[in-house]
């Protein structure tokens, strides 16, 4: 087998045809508006609100700044807890610290990493305020059993949607759960604008207050009586998104097609396992998550990372080490049942995922999977 001169690595960012970013950027030009909600802003806000199907949607600068927001603008006392998910990025778990409240992580399914619902309830106490679950890889949480909580407690919802743009449970589009949902639109999401993130929500009480907090708090020229930061979209990510919203159902299409030929290749090979589609969703191919079982794949998920960097495919432990374990957070908080976590912490895999793949390529990435094995 010949080894690829050319790099895979895991992720590789969509750019749309230069010519049409240009056209929409010309008009920067003519208005001499560069941020603080000009008018690329207003037609992109628009028009995501429109494509995510919600009710009300807010714009921010990126998808970490969105997620904080959306947890300060609830002002919970300082201290209080907020019940959410080992198994993500450090966004999340930050958002939460940051905002002064205190993470209480609950176990995920070993089915789709998603967060355990039917562990929240236990975990809740009287200094509980709110849920914070993350819809990984885009398959969503089970949002009727958080529902069901959430009332019973009158605990607020805040969903990290950030893998999640586009994807629907039940035909109902995905950031209508909750009370809140935050997308990410960072280059390296499924659909960006270079950086950048949404609040959707169904309350329009929030839409002034999350204004407001995303612009220092400033109200009118003589009065800031939130203690906000600066959170704004400029127009040259407006232009970006509007452009790549044009884009994005094709890269769905694409993206689950490169995913059907992984599992096409794969689903033979012992120890390797991987999410499958569920009939009562609508996916969008965000990632390719593989777990690797030592006992019966050979290697474990550490050495085949390794192995295949000497092919040029460069994978991410994605989501390791656990949030828990890092160096910020290690001792902190109660993790000995964070049984199911640990053990997908430790054998996942997430394998090359860009529209630019070809079936060769997969067939590629594949087979070095396979002679890796081999060859032990
Ligand atoms: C990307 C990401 C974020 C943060 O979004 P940014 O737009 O990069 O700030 C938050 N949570 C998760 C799960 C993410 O993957």
């Amino acid at each position: 087998m010949n080894i690829s001169k050319e790099p895979y690595l895991v992720t590789k960012p969509f750019l749309p045809p230069i010519e049409e970013y240009k056209k929409e950027i010309e008009k920067i030009w003519e208005t001499n508006w560069l941020t603080n909600s000009g008018p690329l802003h207003e037609k992109f806000n628009k028009e995501i609100k429109s494509y995510l199907n919600v009710k009300e949607s807010t714009l921010f600068v990126n998808g970490h700044i969105a997620l904080e927001l959306a947890i300060k603008v609830f002002e919970f006392p300082k201290g209080s807890e907020v019940i959410t998910t080992p198994f993500t990025f450090a966004s999340t778990t930050h958002a939460i610290v940051n905002s002064g409240l205190t993470p209480v992580f609950c176990d995920i399914k070993l089915d789709d990493f998603t967060i355990d619902a039917q562990k929240i309830e236990s975990l809740i106490t009287e200094k509980t305020v709110a849920i914070v679950p993350v819809h990984i890889f885009g398959y969503p949480v089970d949002v009727y059993m958080v529902k069901k909580i959430a009332d019973k407690y009158n605990l607020k919802v805040i969903y990290d949607a950030a893998h999640s743009f586009g994807v629907k449970i039940d035909d109902v589009d995905i950031g209508n759960f909750g009370d809140i949902s935050m997308f990410s639109f960072h280059a390296t999401k499924v659909f960006h604008s270079i950086e950048g993130g949404v609040l959707t929500y169904g309350d329009e009480k929030l839409k002034n207050r999350l204004d407001l907090y995303k612009n220092f708090g400033v109200n009118t020229p003589d009065s800031v009586d939130i203690v906000g930061i600066n959170g704004k979209m400029n127009e040259f990510q407006a232009a970006m998104g509007v452009v790549n919203l044009r884009y994005v159902d094709s890269e769905i299409n694409r993206r689950e097609k490169i995913i059907n030929f992984y599992r096409e290749n794969l689903k033979n090979i012992a120890g390797i396992r991987y999410l499958e589609d569920k009939i009562f969703l609508k996916h969008n191919y965000a990632y390719f998550p593989i777990i690797v079982d030592e006992k019966k794949f050979g290697i474990t998920r550490d050495i085949l990372h390794e192995e295949l960097k000497k092919y040029n495919i460069f994978t991410r432990k994605y989501f390791y080490p656990l949030i828990t374990d890092f160096g910020c957070y290690k001792g902190l908080y109660e993790t000995s049942h964070l049984i199911n976590a640990k053990h997908i912490s430790d054998r996942v895999l997430t394998l090359p995922l860009y529209t630019q793949l070809k079936e060769s390529d997969i067939d590629y990435i594949s087979l070095a999977i396979v002679k890796i094995q081999q060859n032990l």
